[in-house]
């Protein structure tokens, strides 16, 4: 029998499955979806079985065996290796990045370079003797740190050492060490008849082990309990009282407990959307729906309910969130609800944290995941429903190849484990509501809030009439009046800082300069805590000048609305408020959001101040105002969703403010207060909003009316660069039909990044079955030829921003 492997190699010619032959002991190991190592070329690699064959096109004097098989069982599932092809095939990917996405990083490779002493060890050079010790194989990391890679080196090339690289695997099983007491009373009786009086501690060890005879408890617990130091309890287990044994046990994700919570009762609209979804579940069908409620109408809830009729039929449920800062309260909605059964994945998460929630997954153990983007993933085998929460952020696309976005990921499920899919959302994206008005998607309306609370009075100040009375300051006369209100009766304050699209930069205030990175056409943004400039696009970092370095000004200092200036500018406005900041400086930390939420939660702060971690997802009955400082900010960024992003934006936030039974209010700060986006969240209607939007779309062409597709190309040389995007052009012309809109190549909205000049093609297309086909030759066209010159090709069916 052979096997088909994809290899952890991703290169082009390597994009396909290699025949290996399976050694007789391992015939009944390997399994498709099984992890193996395999020779491959010189080295061995880690790769993917993804079919049993009988045969081969390989001649017998070249096919080679598997190693080794890494799994008693397969890690990834007959549904995950479709899917995977399926990855592959529709964003254009290699299938060994689409198969990763499968695992937990733990399981993906991790490899090694090792040398052999091949010699005596005296033949050896004395530095040499020196690192391998008395150990004939050592790590080559240890001789790059001692700086004698050069004296390896020639070593190797003497014959002397060898180096070889070995394959490991990322994550481990955490066992904790335990006692088992033996499980016979008299044999225990009988060793502590033989103890020497004099041991009088070892006989009143035994005493107390009597009545754990047979179990398994912690060292820590025996010794505190019966008062005994470890070397007593050493001692009796010489004497054969019982065994350190290890014992498997899972990271537990969880900082706190949960007091179990039970179904509310659900208003009318609830119920009608209820009702819908059950009836898909009952007739086991894959089903897209699209909850519309406005914010605090009680989605959550109908999750909930609807889940608990899916755990009744024995199956599973997904529950994705769009980003760990939501995970906190979420998850803890879903545990005091249906406890242990709950797993979490996010990037919140430790490897080894990750590793074993996915491992309670796959053994069956937990039916319900609550996680981000790539929890989409998890190897249920029995799936009920699937639900999307915010469907409308663009965080469930992945913007590195495989560019997926989990909805359409999600769907593929539904329809493989034939199960509804729920995408839920206060302002749901302009594609869904779409399908949704097509009938393509059944849209299910919550109109009103769960405890009929009215939604928050809108208040939009027109910041160019502040700046023309002369207020600077970042905080409008309206919004410090509505704040010092809420203050004086001591209810909450949410502040909102839209930075999406900005960030602190350093700035010359005598020649205009902004320092920018040295690869990549894009300011630095100013880190306070370490007091540097970072590129966030290739990581280069430096020092902040302290002069300029064009005119060698002194006046060069940090500029722009960052948190920390608002934070210093409350202190100034209201000394005696306490405020919590939450943004990417004070959230670094494991754990950092969650202490942040129930800080507040706790009413430990009168004001929280954040970034969009704050705009979504908190439900807390003291606040009753929120303020937006800048609402424009991310409404003329080069970005078709511009306007949609903005309206989507202020409504999750302006929904945080009166959610129970105090009334809220929101004051939106903005230099456009008539823009249609921020008119229409001030009114907090959807469907006039997405009429508008629409007719921009069809205008302008852009999604839904048109699906878009984005080729861009990069080369070191300018030239070069803008030549093969022209060549990309006239290759696509050639061979996609005249309905098909082909526009550039233009530069790149970032021209140049990590030195690398970029430009791009854009295709526009409504039906066009040979798209994918064309562009999987055109991606292997650049393959063959393109890449050898230094071109970087990439291809996006659904970028986010263009
Ligand atoms: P959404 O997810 O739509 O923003 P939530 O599910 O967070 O709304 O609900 C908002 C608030 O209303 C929560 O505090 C929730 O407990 C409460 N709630 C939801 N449904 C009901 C109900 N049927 N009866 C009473 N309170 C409810
Ligand atoms: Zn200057
Ligand atoms: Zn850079």
């Amino acid at each position: 029998m052979f096997a088909q492997v994809i290899v952890d190699v991703a290169a082009y010619p390597v994009d396909r499955p290699f025949d290996y032959r399976i050694p007789e002991k391992l015939a009944t190991v390997v399994e498709p979806g099984s992890r193996v190592k395999v020779p491959f070329g010189p080295r061995h690699v880690l790769g993917y079985v993804v079919g049993i064959v009988s045969q081969t096109d390989v001649p017998p004097n070249k096919i080679r065996a598997i190693n080794e098989v890494l799994d008693l069982e397969p890690v990834i599932n007959a549904e995950l290796l479709q899917l995977s092809k399926w990855l592959k095939h529709e964003t254009i990917c290699f299938e060994i990045d689409a198969l990763q996405l499968m695992v937990p990083s733990a399981l993906r490779a991790k490899y090694e370079k090792v040398a052999h002493m091949r010699v005596e060890r005296p033949q050896l050079d004395m530095r040499l003797q020196a690192i391998f010790g008395t150990k004939q194989t050592v790590d080559v990391k240890q001789f790059e740190k001692a700086g004698v890679l050069h004296l390896l080196k020639q070593a190797v090339t003497a014959g002397a050492v060898e180096l070889e690289n070995i394959v490991k695997q990322q994550g481990k099983v955490k066992t904790i060490r335990m006692v088992k007491v033996v499980e016979d009373v008299a044999c225990l009786q009988q060793i502590q008849a033989h103890i020497p009086a004099k041991a009088r501690k070892q006989i009143q060890l035994i005493e107390w082990l009597i009545p754990y005879a047979g179990e398994t408890l912690t060292p820590a617990f025996i010794c505190d309990e019966a008062d005994v130091g470890t070397t007593v309890l050493h001692a009796v287990l010489e004497r054969g009282a019982g065994e350190f044994v290890q014992q498997e046990v899972y990271r537990d994700p969880f900082t706190k407990d949960v007091a179990q919570t039970t179904n509310l009762q659900l208003t009318d609209e609830q119920d009608l959307a209820l009702l819908a979804i059950q009836k898909k579940l009952d007739q086991q069908v894959g089903h897209t729906f699209l909850l519309h409620g406005v914010t605090g109408s009680g989605k959550t809830e109908i999750y909930l309910q609807a889940i608990e009729q899916v755990l009744a039929q024995g199956k599973q449920a997904m529950m994705l969130v769009p980003e760990i800062a939501l995970t906190p309260q979420m998850t803890e909605r879903f545990r005091s609800r249906f406890g242990d059964a709950v797993a979490v994945m996010h990037s919140g998460l430790s490897t080894g944290e990750k590793y074993d929630e996915w491992r309670k997954i796959q053994n069956g153990e937990v039916q319900v995941v609550v996680g981000a983007r790539s929890a989409v993933f998890v190897p249920f085998t029995n799936i009920g429903l699937i639900i999307l929460d915010e469907e409308h952020e663009s965080t469930y696309k992945q913007e590195d190849s495989p560019r997926y976005h989990a909805r359409d990921v999600a769907i593929w499920r539904s329809q493989y484990h034939q199960c509804p899919v729920i995408l839920g959302s206060a302002t749901p994206s302009l594609e869904s509501y779409a399908r949704a008005q097509k009938g393509v998607y059944t849209l299910l309306t919550l109109s009103e809030r769960a405890k009929k609370q009215s939604l928050p009075a809108v208040h939009v100040v027109d910041l160019r009439a502040e700046l023309a009375t002369g207020n600077r300051s970042m905080f409008s006369t309206a919004l410090v009046e509505a704040m010092r209100v809420r203050l004086e009766k001591n209810e909450q304050i949410v502040l909102f800082l839209n930075r999406r699209g900005y960030s602190s930069f350093v700035l010359c205030r005598d020649c205009g300069t902004v320092v920018q990175c040295k690869n990549c056409d894009i300011s630095l943004t100013y880190h306070r805590h370490q007091e540097n400039l970072k590129c966030h696009y290739c990581g280069y970092e430096e020092h902040v000048p302290s002069t300029c370095p064009q005119c060698t000004s002194e006046h060069i200092r940090y500029f722009g609305t960052g948190t920390q200036k608002v934070e210093e500018e409350l202190h100034a406005l209201f000394p005696e408020a306490r405020v919590l900041r939450m943004d990417v400086d004070t959230t670094s930390k494991k754990g950092a959001h969650e202490d942040i939420l129930e800080a507040f939660g706790n009413k430990e702060a009168n004001i929280l101040l954040g970034t969009q971690m704050i705009a979504k997802g908190l439900d807390f009955p003291d606040i009753t105002l929120v303020g937006v400082l800048s609402a424009d900010t991310s409404l003329h960024l080069p970005d078709y969703r511009a306007a949609e992003k903005t309206y989507q934006l202020l409504t999750q936030v302006s929904g945080r403010a009166g959610r129970h039974d105090k009334p809220g209010q929101v004051v939106i700060q903005t230099y456009t207060p008539e823009h249609y986006a921020i008119e229409l969240a001030k009114a907090q209607v959807y469907a006039p909003f997405y009429t508008q939007e629409m007719a921009n779309r069809r205008r302008s062409g852009h999604p839904p009316y048109y699906y878009i597709a984005l080729v861009q190309i990069s080369h070191e040389d300018v030239m070069l660069a803008a030549d093969y995007a022209q060549q990309t052009m006239y290759w696509l012309q050639a061979r996609l039909p005249h309905t098909v809109q082909l526009l550039g190549p233009t530069a790149a909205s970032i021209s140049r990044l990590q030195n690398r000049y970029r430009y791009q093609c854009l295709i526009k297309y409504k039906i066009e079955p040979s798209l994918i086909p064309t562009l999987h030759a055109l991606i292997s066209h650049y393959r063959a030829e393109w890449i050898k010159q230094g071109v970087q090709l990439t291809i996006d069916l659904d970028p986010s921003m263009i």
